[in-house]
């Protein structure tokens, strides 16, 4: 494979203009530009026209058919890697980047392998979010106060200057035929964080302010709900094995794992074997502003041989069976003062939920949780429920209910009292929440 792709980039057509290195950049004029590439240029008034569409400022300034490009020609001058991106938007089928070491434009018929799809800037806060090609594994390593992010064999259509940022003290943007290189020097007292997923890859780089206190502010929050506890024991399976103990040891595994990988804070909504109420769990993700809640359960069935994974967001019930599970999960409460009060509410709040400001995500974290469950543990699939949950009814954040398996089932409950099996289902659910995360990386940051 590796022999293939480069004999791909082997053939790459290298096409060499005349350059000028200055302070680490190459800098090309733009009629050498023009005659390499066969195109006309001329001045009208104070503008120079170059193609059809490059029209350049006495200022410097630079559009593309009328739109603004951010980067500067001066004197007729500009970065290597700037001519690139213009060439690659006059001839749309084919693309350009300059080859730092081998000084020259590879020229290539195909898509570009990574893209910049945002930029995100907040005041001290600036977020990068990369899309790449399956087969690309971005690297990411920091040495000193620079920043290397490296895309193995891949091309970026873009340029030095959307990178820029006040976050950063300095840059070096480079393609040549093993990759894409960006390194950034950040400023004084910046720190980074970064997400990927198989296509993603978010950076964000804030400025500290005091060290505890940035740490916190830019680590986003999950928290994680184990269903049941105390004297709440949830369902009782085969064996005696109970609901609450599965639930918990499940719940502190996602947050070991999350914390590491992710880099998210997971607050449990309780780490012991201790009751509280539905209602105190949705205000703990409230009180903390979370980015997602996962509430984890297990299934009970009267049929012996029911198993599989069912992953829940909170809906009306469709089925005779979602409404069955809901009515057991929601049975928590008669272990609460004033539930009958509570279930008069609730009804009233189902009846209009269409308007659910968090349905479209919770959906779509159902989704991302409940495959990355399915292709980590092999379960039985049983799809993805909607039902009305009390424990998901007030969490003001996208919500979710993970029914990991089904403790009444022999073989089931025998692999949810296995360390390997817990550890699996709780892969599955960060590598939804994962997912879910680089989907969202706009908003996330
Ligand atoms: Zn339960």
């Amino acid at each position: 494979m590796k022999l293939l792709i480069l004999s791909i980039l082997l053939s790459f057509n290298l096409v060499h203009v005349p350059y000028k290195h200055k302070k680490g950049i190459d800098l090309i004029y733009y009629r050498n530009i023009a005659s390499k590439f066969h195109l006309k240029y001329r001045r009208v008034g104070h503008n120079l026209y170059i193609g059809k569409h490059v029209k350049v400022t006495p200022t410097g300034k630079v559009y593309f058919r009328g739109r603004r490009i951010t980067f500067l020609i001066l004197n007729g001058y500009t970065d290597a890697n700037n001519w690139a991106y213009l060439l690659s938007k006059i001839e749309h089928n084919r693309k350009y980047y300059w080859e730092s070491n081998k000084k020259g434009f590879i020229v290539s018929q195909y898509p570009p392998s990574v893209r910049l799809k945002k930029v995100i800037k907040h005041r001290d806060k600036v977020t990068y979010v990369f899309e790449h090609n399956v087969d690309i594994r971005p690297i990411l390593k920091k040495s000193g106060r620079e920043l290397i992010l490296f895309f193995p064999r891949g091309f970026i259509e873009a340029y030095p200057n959307l990178f820029s940022s006040k976050l950063v003290s300095g840059m070096s943007f480079q393609h040549t035929i093993s990759g894409f290189k960006l390194k950034l020097r950040l400023a004084r007292n910046v720190a980074y964080a970064s997400s990927k997923s198989l296509r993603t890859l978010s950076l964000t780089l804030i400025k500290r302010r005091g060290r505890d206190t940035v740490r916190r502010s830019f680590r986003e929050i999950i928290v994680i709900d184990p269903g049941h506890g105390g004297k709440d024991p949830g369902a009782i399976g085969y064996h005696g094995i109970k609901e609450k103990d599965i639930t918990l040891a499940i719940a502190k595994e996602v947050k070991r794992i999350a914390e590491r990988r992710l880099g998210v804070k997971v607050v449990l909504t309780r780490n012991r074997d201790v009751f509280i109420p539905l209602w105190e769990r949705s205000k703990i993700a409230n009180r903390l502003g979370a980015m997602l809640f996962i509430s984890i359960h297990c299934n009970y069935s009267r049929n012996r041989y029911a198993r599989g994974l069912e992953t829940y967001f909170l809906s009306n019930a469709r089925t005779k069976w979602e409404r069955a599970v809901a009515a057991l999960e929601n049975s928590s409460v008669k272990y609460e003062i004033g539930y009958k009060k509570q279930y008069e509410m609730v009804k009233k709040i189902l009846g209009d939920m269409a308007q659910n400001r968090y349905l479209k995500e919770s959906q779509i974290l159902a989704q991302y949780v409940h495959e990355s469950i399915l292709s980590k543990t092999g379960a039985y699939n049983r799809g993805i429920k909607q039902a009305g949950f009390y424990v998901l009814l007030f969490t003001h954040t996208p919500s979710i209910l993970v029914e990991a398996g089904f403790i009444t089932d022999r073989r089931e409950a025998r692999k949810l009292r296995t360390r390997w099996y817990i550890r699996r289902i709780a892969e599955g659910i960060v590598d939804g929440i994962s997912l879910y995360i680089n989907k969202y990386a706009s908003r996330a940051y």
